[in-house]
């Protein structure tokens, strides 16, 4: 499996470029990626703008009222939910390590890390992992909608994997400086090609390992 996943990567690489590695603020991630729960990039993109435009410091939002953060978030969807969550999550943080900051998560391990992330409201696998991975380089694969729909359209295994098991087997096989650029690049892949609706298959550069491709194009695959 390591060579597949490298192969993977290799022609993502190859065909977008192996993406810069440079290290985000550990809050901006959790909470731009609690803002892209069940909505889509771009809403995400513009809720995330619209706050830190409104609250440029994370102590301000934690200060403001949930119905002030929501008005910034609507475009996001589920916006009561997210705003207070959101404030839930800072006040957690806040009372646990002294100060709205997670710098503290690169000082421990990456269990110790992961569990207290998963610990917060709201926070699940995906969010964990993309704190984990933005913020700190550790080995660990966040797992999105785009990435589950184009590891099991390629058919690697037999049958269909949740988003928790691809993540454990990437992060079982893969070596650690090419999770950035997979995931990242996977995730591009999705938006640009393999769409959930109607896929551009012929311009895909994972044609040729791909299960769905040879179902669609017999003939055409290898
Ligand atoms: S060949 Fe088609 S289905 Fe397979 S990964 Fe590429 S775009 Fe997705």
């Amino acid at each position: 499996m390591r060579e597949i996943l490298v192969l993977i990567d290799e022609l993502l690489r190859g065909r977008y470029s192996k993406p810069q590695e440079k290290l985000e603020e550990p809050l901006d991630v959790l909470i731009r990626t609690i803002l892209s729960q069940n909505t889509t990039d771009r809403n995400s993109h513009r809720a995330f703008a619209n706050l830190k435009r409104k609250f440029p410091l994370w102590e301000a939002v934690l200060n403001g009222s949930e119905k002030e953060i929501e008005a910034e978030i609507r475009c996001g969807g589920l916006s009561w939910i997210k705003a207070r969550r959101i404030k839930e999550v800072l006040g957690r943080i806040k009372k646990d390590s002294g100060a709205l900051s997670l710098d503290f998560l690169g000082k421990i391990s990456l269990k110790e890390a992961r569990d207290y992330l998963l610990s917060l409201p709201g926070v699940g696998d995906k969010t964990a992992s993309c704190v984990l991975l933005f913020s700190f380089a550790q080995p660990v694969f966040p797992v999105d909608t785009h990435i589950h729909r184009i590891i099991n359209k390629l058919g690697l295994w037999a049958n269909r994997l949740t988003p928790k098991r691809i993540e454990e087997i990437v992060e079982a096989c893969l070596p650690r400086e090419r999770f950035l650029s997979l995931h990242l690049n996977l995730i591009r892949l999705g938006r640009e090609i393999c769409k959930s609706r109607n896929p551009l298959c012929p311009h895909c550069p994972l044609k040729e390992m791909c299960k769905y491709y040879a179902l669609r194009f017999p003939g055409e695959s290898r």
